[in-house]
């Protein structure tokens, strides 16, 4: 696993923790659902931030998975070895 796919996977992890939390804060609490919807802003800026290393073409716009080769220039993204 590169960096990029642990990326993707912890901005996925707190875009979902940031939902659930913004469903419960808003039967419950409302400081709550803040910090869900404040989670949520940040796993969406994680998102937007995650590029390709060659051209800078963002990776995940409209989508959840990660690609294995970048749409834009073909470089491998979810490739195992890093050479950096
Ligand atoms: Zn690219």
């Amino acid at each position: 696993m590169n960096h990029l796919q642990l990326k993707h996977l912890i901005s996925i992890g707190v875009t979902l923790l940031g939902v659930g939390l913004a469903l419960l804060g808003s039967m419950t609490t409302e400081v709550c659902m803040w910090i869900g919807i404040g989670l949520m802003l940040i796993g969406t800026i994680i998102r937007i931030t995650m590029r390709c290393p060659k051209c800078n073409h963002n990776l995940i716009y409209r989508r959840w998975s990660l690609p294995k080769f970048c749409p834009e220039c073909g470089h491998p993204i979810s490739d195992d070895k890093s050479e950096e």
